[in-house]
C-alpha cells in the first residue's frame, strides 16, 4: 500500500436505473465483493433507490451515497431532500458539487459551502466535487479555478469536523466524455489541493483525506492512475452501472 490512506471507489449511477436494476446490480456487486478486498466500495443511485440499494447492500460493507441534498433539514423547500432524510433512507455519504450540479443546475459555490456543512453536522460523509472546465485548463486557470472550489466549500469549517471529508478532482473535460486526464496531470492537481489543505488546515489533515479522481475511469486505464502517490481512488460514472466494469476497476484500487 502506498499510503495510509484507504483507497475508495465510489460509484456515481447518476439518472439511471429503477428500483428492481438498482437492486439488482447492488445483488451482483455484494456479490462481486465477497473476496477480500483492500479498497472502500460505494454507490450513489438515485434518491428514490437509496433505501433498496442499502438494503440489498447490507452485510457487504459497501457503502451508500447519495447524490446531492440540501442544506436544511425540512421546511419549504419542494423537491429537495435532506441529511436527515438521506440517513433514514440508509445514505451514510452524499456527493456535493458535482459538476453536473455545478454546470446543468447552476449550483453555486455559496449553496455547496453550506451543504458541506450540513452534511457533517449530520455525520454524513462528503464526497466533495472540484474540476475545472476545458476552457479553464486551455487558459491556465486550472490551480486556481479547483482551489478555489476548494476554499468556498470549507470556508469557515475548522480541521475537526473534516476528518471524514473526501474530495474528488473531476476535471469537468473528462466527465462521460472518453476523456481522460493524464495520470501524471491528475496527479498535479491531487498534490497541489493536498498542499492547500496543509496550508489551510494542518499536514496531518492534508495527509489523512483521501482525494478521488472522477473523469472517464475505465478498467484500461485504472491502474495507471491510481498507482500515483496522491490518487487515493476513484468516482466513476458510466463504468459504475455494470458489474463487469466497476467491479476491474475496485480490483484496481488493490
Ligand atoms: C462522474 O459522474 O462523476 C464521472 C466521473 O463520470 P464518468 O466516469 O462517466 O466520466
Amino acid at each position: 500500500m502506498k499510503t495510509n490512506r484507504r483507497p475508495f471507489v465510489a460509484g456515481n449511477w447518476k439518472l439511471h436505473m429503477t428500483l428492481a436494476e438498482s437492486a439488482a446490480l447492488a445483488r451482483k456487486l455484494k456479490a462481486g465483493l465477497a473476496r477480500p478486498h483492500e479498497a472502500e466500495v460505494g454507490v450513489a443511485p438515485v434518491a428514490t433507490s437509496l433505501h433498496v440499494v442499502s438494503q440489498a447492500l447490507e452485510g457487504s460493507g459497501i457503502v451508500v451515497a447519495a447524490q446531492n441534498m440540501h442544506w436544511e433539514d425540512r421546511g419549504a423547500y419542494t423537491g429537495e431532500i435532506s441529511a436527515p432524510l438521506l440517513l433514514d433512507a440508509g445514505a451514510s455519504h452524499v456527493i456535493l458539487g458535482h459538476s453536473e450540479r455545478r454546470h446543468v443546475f447552476g449550483e453555486q459555490d455559496e449553496g455547496i459551502r453550506k451543504k458541506l456543512a450540513a452534511a457533517l453536522g449530520h455525520g454524513l460523509v462528503p464526497i466533495l466535487c472540484v474540476g475545472e472546465q476545458l476552457s479553464d485548463r486551455e487558459g491556465g486557470r486550472t490551480t486556481d479555478v479547483v482551489l478555489g472550489q476548494l476554499d468556498a466549500a470549507v470556508d469557515g469549517l475548522e480541521a475537526e469536523p473534516l476528518q471524514t471529508l473526501v474530495i474528488a478532482y473531476e476535471p469537468v473535460w473528462a466527465i462521460g466524455t472518453g476523456r481522460t486526464a493524464s495520470p501524471a496531470d491528475a496527479q498535479e492537481v491531487h498534490a497541489q489541493i493536498r498542499a492547500r489543505l496543509a496550508t489551510r488546515f494542518d499536514g496531518r489533515l492534508a495527509e489523512s483525506l483521501r482525494i478521488l479522481y472522477g473523469g472517464s475511469v475505465k478498467p484500461a486505464n485504472a491502474a495507471e492512475l491510481l498507482a500515483r502517490p496522491d490518487v487515493d481512488g476513484a468516482l466513476v460514472g458510466g463504468a459504475s452501472l455494470e458489474a463487469d466494469t466497476f467491479l476491474p476497476i475496485v480490483e484496481a484500487a488493490g
